[in-house]
Order: C-alpha cells, then structure tokens, then sequence
C-alpha cells in the first residue's frame, strides 16, 4: 500500500498543479487495488460482476467432431474436381446421437445439424447442394465443396484442460453462456464493490426543498448513481452535505468505514471558501490535482480512514496505522479511495468516465479496464488548445460509405448536462492535439453500455 507521496516521487515529472490526463490514469492504478474477497454465485446472479479466478473446461466443447449443417456426410476425399458425385444413402444421424454403422466408398449419411459425424467421414454437404438421384441415392453438383466442409471439430470451441474465462473477466452476456456450456452452475467472482457518494456545497439543493435564489438542485448525485450502477457496483448515497466542518467530517468518516471508494462532488477548486478540502486532508492521505484538462481541472484523490476516532491533523496522517481497524479480509487495506470531483456536472461525468471508471473496474478486479478509442471524422472545426486534453460531447453516427462520423452537441459549457444528454460519446481531444478542421479524423470513447 503506497502513500500519495511514494506514488507521486514514482511518476516521472509529476506535477500536481499541471497533470496531464494520461498521468491521473497512471497514478490512480498505483492508488488503487483489486477487492480481496470473493463468493461463489449461481450463473443467474453473476452478470456484470468479474470472476476471481479461471474457469478451466472440464470437457471439449463440442464434445464431439458434428455436422455443421442439414445434408449428408462422406468421405471428401472421393471428390474430383469438375465432376458431380452420387452417393447412396445408408442412414440418418440425428442430433445429440452417434449413428452407429459403418459407410464405405460411394456412401454417404444423411446427418443432422450438431449431430455426431460418422467415424471415417470428414465431409458434410449441404442438403441443398444435392439432388435426389436414383431411389436412396443423392447426387452432390460439381465444385460446390472442398473435403473437411461444414465438419466442426471436437474442442474448437474449447479444449478440455484449457482456460475457457481467465481471472479478471467481465462476465458479460457471451461469457455467462460459455460458463452455462462448460455445464458449470456457479463461478468464484469477487465480492461486489461498494462505493459511497454524496455533494457538498451550501448552494445545493437536494430534491423536494423549495427553489431560492442562487441555489441549483443537485444533480451531480444522480448522474453518479448512474454512472456507478452501471458499473454494476453497490451505492451507498449518502445526500448533499452542508459545508459544516461536523457535516462533512461524519461524512467522509460514515462513507470511509462503509464503503471502498468514495465520490464526491464541488468543493475541491482552489478558492473555495468550503471545508471540504480541509477536511480531506484532516481524515485522509490526500493529493489536490489541477489537471490540464477541460471539462474538469479541479479533483482531489486520495485515502480517507474510516475509524471513528478524533480528527487527526493533517501533519500526523498514517495511512497504514490510521486504518489497522480495516483489518477485515473483506474491506479494501488503507482505508477508502476518495474521488473528490468538480462540481460542475459535466465535469463530474467526464472526470467519472475518464479516470474513476478505469480505477473503480481495476477495484473490481478486471482485467480490461480502458474502454476504446474509436476514430470518427470530425464533420465541424473545433478550436482546441495544445497543452491540455479536451473531452467535447458529440453525436457519432455512420455515414453513408460506412466510417463513422462526429459532430459536437451544441453548448460544450462545463455545467450543460443538456448537451451531454444528446451525446452518444465523448470526442477526446489529446494533451499535445491542436485546432481540428473539418473533415479530420478524431478519437472517440462511446458512452455506449456506460452511461
Ligand atoms: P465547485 O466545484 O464546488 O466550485 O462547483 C462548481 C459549480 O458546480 C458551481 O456552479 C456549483 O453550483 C455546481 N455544482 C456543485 N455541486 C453540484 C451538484 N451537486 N449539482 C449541480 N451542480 C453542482
Ligand atoms: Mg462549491
């Protein structure tokens, strides 16, 4: 377990006043660790969560070499180039049956799609490749097949012994039914990962109280229990929180000791008059980041103890001894990562699906946590500033020769959620990028399946 300060003297040229990025991904997985603990679930329960260890095929799939088609299976070596080919029929194979004859040269088995092939034969012709010859016989029409056609081998799917979903697999749709097909009922995943969220700021109102002047409704609260039940992680909200020294503490301290991460929104820009940011660095290992980006700049990342203790000075922080009371196997070690976010609500998006997101999947314990880039061409000029990575919601769609194309969603302003609701993905504009013309190609990342 690193300290803020071992991570920092790690990352060459960190510099927490200008980070770039690319940096804050690097930082946050020396940050972050993989849950511990695990269960074992039943298929039906175990959809979206990340398994915690391999799943190793205990049988070939498919068990058997099988027709891949309706027709009749033969030996292909008896077919000459050019020429048709008749075949008597000897027997029918069903699916999910060995048929139990022998065929000899100049016979075929009328077979089934998935049913056992024949011992001896390596070739399937496709029913509608054939015409009825003589009474019993079919005759296969020149140059429609090679030898070894529409045979699927035994394991081509998967080989008995082999890793069928290793360690740190998402278990999406495709791979609950490829555990169903192994004919296992449950899987060893890691425990479900609990994350904490709430706002902070005097301004915000939470839903139900009345409108006043120069007060905003929270909405940062909800795009974040979005954003992390998507994820599929469990949420423990924890409301909006008024910029009061005993408020906030009681929140970092109930978030810390429930939850493995916690997000927060507002209150981490450089004048604020708030207390959140002192607080943060009263209960918690803590860095304050100004990140070369837009939407976002502002974020807060770190460690926050979860003891119900008194408050200890910002000077006096163990991370290792201030959490010794997390010594359950089942809690993340060190205490509870904190996300302190922006307020502004697109910000909170963008900073959640750029950097929380890839640190929340590595939290669950999965492999493949970067979503990818896409490459769109840019149907409009942007204006954009090298020394800085820019994220500009737009509309991707495919034109009419097939490559995708992107335009931008109107009012790119960091507290325009309406512009981010017409959005299909994010255009990401790198660090080093300068002005794009129209017609250019750009980087995508799609919202699809995230938000
Ligand atoms: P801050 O980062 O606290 O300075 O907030 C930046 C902007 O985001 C301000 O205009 C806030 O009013 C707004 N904001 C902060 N928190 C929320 C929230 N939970 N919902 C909506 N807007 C917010
Ligand atoms: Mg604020």
């Amino acid at each position: 377990m690193k300290t803020i300060a071992q991570i920092a003297a790690e990352l060459q040229g960190y510099d927490p006043q200008a980070l770039r990025a690319d940096d804050v991904n690097a930082f946050l997985h020396h940050l972050v660790e993989p849950v511990r603990a695990t269960e074992e679930l039943p298929l039906f329960s175990a959809l979206g969560r990340v398994l915690a260890r391999d799943v190793v095929s205990p049988v070939s799939v498919p068990p058997h070499d099988n027709s891949a088609m309706d027709g009749y299976a033969f030996a292909g070596a008896q077919l000459v180039p050019g020429q048709p080919l008749t075949l008597r029929v000897v027997g029918t194979a069903l699916a999910g049956k060995a048929w139990a004859g022998t065929v000899g040269a100049g016979e075929c088995v009328k077979i089934m799609t998935g049913a056992i092939m024949p011992a001896g034969l390596d070739t399937v012709v496709p029913q509608e490749f054939t015409t009825a010859a003589a009474e019993g016989h079919v005759t296969i029409a020149p140059d429609v097949l090679r030898p070894g056609d529409n045979r699927r081998f035994k394991g081509e799917d998967l080989m008995e012994g082999g890793v069928a979903l290793a360690q740190g697999a998402l278990l999406t749709p495709a791979a609950l039914g490829l555990v169903a097909s192994l004919g296992l009922p449950t899987v060893t995943v890691f425990r479900r990962l609990r994350v904490a969220y709430f706002s902070t700021g005097d301004e915000i109102l939470s839903l139900g109280e009345p409108p006043c002047e120069g007060a905003v409704y929270d909405s940062n609260r909800y795009t974040v229990f979005g954003l992390l039940t998507r994820l599929g992680v469990e949420v423990v909200d924890l409301g909006v929180v008024r910029d009061e020294p005993a408020q906030l503490e009681a929140a970092f301290r109930a978030a810390a000791g429930r939850a493995d991460a916690i997000i927060t929104s507002g209150g981490v820009s450089v004048g604020e008059a708030d207390h959140t940011r002192t607080m943060m660095k009263q209960l918690g290992d803590v860095a304050f980041w100004r990140i070369a980006m837009r939407p976002g700049r502002p974020m807060a990342v770190g460690r926050i103890a979860g003891v119900p203790s008194q408050a200890k000075s910002a000077s006096s922080v163990d991370t290792a001894s201030a959490n010794s009371y997390q010594n359950d196997s089942n809690r993340t070690p060190g205490g509870a990562v904190l996300f302190g976010l922006p307020g502004n609500p697109v910000a909170v998006m963008v900073t959640f699906l750029a950097f929380v997101r890839p640190a929340l999947l590595r939290m669950m314990g999965c492999s493949h946590p970067a979503p990818p880039l896409l490459r769109a061409t840019c149907t409009e000029a942007l204006r954009k500033k090298p020394g800085r990575t820019e994220y500009q919601r737009g509309w991707v769609t495919t034109a009419a020769d097939g490559t995708l194309q992107v335009r931008t969603t109107g009012n790119q302003g960091s507290g325009v959620l309406s512009s981010m609701v017409q959005a299909n993905g994010l255009i990401v504009l790198h660090h080093g990028q300068g002005n794009v013309a129209a017609g250019d190609g750009v980087d995508v990342m799609m919202f699809d399946g995230m938000i």
